[in-house]
């Protein structure tokens, strides 16, 4: 059976070639491990050069887009399946169905929002992909650091913030992948020295 890997990533290409060599090579990995790319049916930035790149080494992309965004002229053409929803709200939840695998390459507001979106939903039990971060530059080293102060003050439970990789190297997701077990899904605790000791001492 296929499986599908939802890319997020930026809809601009960022200041360095390195994000576009890395979208290339993430498309490659993409193709090599024979998964269907799963993304948001974006033709521009880092979003496009991925799908483009997956379509030429004759891999399958399925983009989910808006209505909006498709009106406006942005979809990529040429892609294996667009389905063209009513909204982002439907659009996220159709990539996360679809979804085996949450891959984020860098890119802005919409790329952390959807792949944060991932990792919450995974915490509540309404996500069984796992969440990876490829890092270029260090760009995601302050989200890592981010969840690591969430770990330190509480908010975050240290064994949740282990479901998260972050990684440089494609080389590590297969090992990755293939050992994911999904969070338990999330206590709550109405004490707030329970709290206390729950979240920050697991
Ligand atoms: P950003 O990271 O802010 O550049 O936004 C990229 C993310 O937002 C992608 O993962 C898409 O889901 C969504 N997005 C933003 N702009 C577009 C666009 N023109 N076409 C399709 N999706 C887009």
């Amino acid at each position: 059976m296929t499986r599908n890997i939802v890319v997020y990533c930026g809809a601009a290409n960022g200041n360095s070639a390195d994000f576009t060599a890395t979208a290339i090579a993430v498309a490659d990995w993409i193709v090599d491990n024979r998964y269907t790319m799963v993304y948001g049916g974006g033709s521009v930035g880092l979003m496009g050069t991925t799908a483009k790149r997956v379509l030429d080494r004759g891999g399958s992309v399925h983009g989910v887009i808006p209505k909006i965004l498709r009106d406006r002229g942005t979809a990529m053409e040429g892609l294996t399946q667009l389905s063209v929803v009513p909204d982002m709200t439907a659009r996220k939840h159709m990539m996360l169905e679809l979804g085996d695998v949450c891959l984020a390459l860098p890119g802005g507001p919409g790329t952390l929002e959807e792949i944060s979106e991932a990792f919450s939903w995974a915490r509540l039990g309404l996500n069984n992909n796992p969440c990876i971060f490829l890092d270029v530059h260090d760009f995601w080293k302050p989200l890592a650091q981010m969840f690591d102060t969430m770990v330190a003050n509480a908010f975050l439970t240290a064994e949740d913030r282990k479901k998260l990789l972050f990684t440089s190297s494609l080389d590590s997701l297969n090992e990755w992948i293939s050992s994911y077990e999904p969070p338990a899904i999330r206590q709550y605790h109405t004490s707030t020295s329970d709290e206390r000791s729950s979240e920050g001492g697991r």
